[in-house]
């Protein structure tokens, strides 16, 4: 199981060489150090973050993705071009999320798309226009005003 840290997300425009790179630095590990954790070649690291590795093999995928604590998804995705906009980090749950207070650890995960805590369908954007929730912080739609949450909180 993996908390999600917004600045693993592969970013929109980046390559798997930046991105490796990114992640490496992040974590202050050397590639040396990275290769080990990985269990790969260190020639492997210096190829892929200079740029010349675009597919990764299964074990090189698990390993870095242990190693750099990400799903090993997120490399997929990037490897693949996938757009990054599919993975959705900003999830919530519209029923137990109360607006501009972080977010249950449990709702961003990669594969979250239900509430642990009440079973409602976790979403990420405006129920009335559909915008996207670029930030918990938020506690209103900015296009249209709409309350992100659901229904008020029933107290018992
Ligand atoms: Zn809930
Ligand atoms: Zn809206």
């Amino acid at each position: 199981m993996y908390t999600l840290d917004p600045k693993k997300v592969p970013q929109p425009d980046e390559t798997l060489d930046s991105y490796i790179r990114r992640l490496r630095k992040d974590a202050q590990i050397s590639q040396q150090h990275l290769a080990t954790m990985a269990g790969i070649h260190l020639q492997s690291v210096g190829k892929l973050e200079r740029g010349k590795t675009t597919k990764l093999n299964q074990k090189t995928k698990t390993g870095l993705a242990r190693a750099l604590s990400i799903p090993t998804e997120y490399l997929e995705a990037i490897c693949s071009g996938q757009p990054i906009a599919e993975i959705e980090n900003y999830k919530f749950c519209p029923q137990c999320w109360t607006p501009g207070t972080e977010p249950d650890s449990a709702w961003t995960l990669y594969r979250a798309k239900y509430c642990l805590l009440c079973g409602s369908k976790l979403r990420n954007h405006c129920t009335s226009c559909g915008e996207t929730l670029t930030s918990f912080k938020h506690k209103f739609c900015p296009h249209c005003g709409t309350s992100y949450q659901e229904k008020p909180k029933k107290r018992k």
